[in-house]
């Protein structure tokens, strides 16, 4: 295996390989390393000599956008390179004309004991799913997110909470690994910029700029932004229509700011694919009566994907961590095993 750089301000300075290797494993979401600077993330990538890039299980485009960037770099370099997430099965229809797709391996597939494994905008090991035990095989783990909640659970762990997306903590590394973004990166890095700022909602400064650079290598803004974020099948219309039927505000929740609801069951879903239900949450949340917003979704399995939002005032990473999840301030998520009715319950009770 090649020699990779290690931490040096760290209590794991002095482990071996297969130290490191058991750390991960033993201490699961427990810090493993510490922060990382971007030199510190391009040492590790450039003694590398094998890698493996990880996105969140349920992928969305900003998870997708950046593994795909990341592993069309690499592999631009010389460097060996798989991309993959645990489930579902196949990649969502709207991000299947991203360039690098190629680099998509099933989780079946891919490699134990690689060099590197890099995770994109997963916030804990939990987010990997079935491709967590990825991890412990690697000789050394990256994480490079922009999580509230992140958990720094890589060995290296480059985490921007103020950045708008993934791919804006990437096409920063890009910049300082003197990488050129051309189309094919600038349009995986707009994937992921349009999308988590709620096209462009949810900005700060800096973010129009990166987004005329990448427009500026000639990506077509418009179509990206159509097929990721406005086209569905016509299924999805009465799927909406008996969703956001049941709909119910809850005003004395959230300390009398309130909670609006909504619940999607299997039945509601019927042949749509899994990431037809992501959207209704944006619809939700437009509710004026409630600062909070959830959506209920349920898994093939019986367990509920709780999409969590706020407008402003409070902080629903926190509340999700409370409930097992993460997140960032204005939008997070967990699961829960119980009935609708007690996710609720328990939602309504964490809300304080
Ligand atoms: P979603 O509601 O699925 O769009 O997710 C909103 C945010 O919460 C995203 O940043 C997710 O990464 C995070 N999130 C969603 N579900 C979970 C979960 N089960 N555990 C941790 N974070 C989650
Ligand atoms: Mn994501
Ligand atoms: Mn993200």
């Amino acid at each position: 295996m090649t020699t990779l750089p290690t931490p040096s301000a760290t209590d794991a300075d002095a482990a071996g390989m297969t130290e490191i290797a058991d750390m991960v494993e033993t201490r699961g979401d427990a810090a493993a390393g510490g922060a990382a600077t971007p030199s510190d993330v391009l040492a590790v990538l450039d003694a590398a000599a094998t890698v493996t890039v990880l996105c969140h299980v349920h992928p969305d485009a900003d998870t997708i956008g950046s593994g795909l960037a990341l592993g069309l770099v690499l592999e631009r370099r010389g460097v060996p390179v798989q991309v993959s997430f645990a489930e579902p099965a196949a990649l969502p229809e709207s991000m299947r004309t991203l360039p690098g797709t190629h680099l998509l391996a099933p989780p079946a597939q891919v490699r134990d004991g690689v060099d590197v494994v890099v995770t994109v905008d997963c916030g804990s090991a939990g987010r990997l799913g079935a491709l967590a035990d990825r991890l412990a095989g690697a000789g050394t783990t990256v994480v490079i997110d922009h999580h509230r909640s992140n958990t720094r659970f890589g060995r290296w762990n480059l985490v921007d909470e103020s950045a708008e997306s993934t791919t804006a903590v990437l096409a920063r590394l890009f910049d300082h690994w003197g990488v050129e973004i051309d189309r094919d990166l600038a349009h995986c890095l707009y994937a992921g910029l349009v999308t988590d700022t709620g096209s462009f909602r949810w900005v700060r400064p800096g973010t129009h700029l990166l987004a005329e650079r990448l427009l500026d290598t000639g990506i077509d803004g418009a179509a990206i932004a159509r097929r990721l974020l406005d086209t569905h099948p016509f299924g999805w219309l009465p799927m909406l229509s008996a969703v956001l039927g049941s709909a119910t505000l809850v005003p004395g929740a959230a300390g009398g700011r309130g909670l609006v609801y909504a619940v999607i069951r299997r039945r509601d879903v019927g042949d749509l694919r899994s990431e037809e239900i992501e959207s209704v949450v944006d619809i939700v949340r437009t509710t004026s009566e409630a600062e909070i917003a959830a959506v209920l979704k349920e898994s093939v399995n019986g367990t509920w994907s709780v999409s969590l939002r706020s407008k402003s005032d409070i902080d629903v990473s926190a509340v999700a961590a409370r409930l097992g999840g993460g997140g960032h301030h204005a939008a997070a998520g967990y699961t829960a095993e119980t009935s609708a009715e007690t996710v609720v319950a328990d939602l309504v009770d964490a809300l304080g």
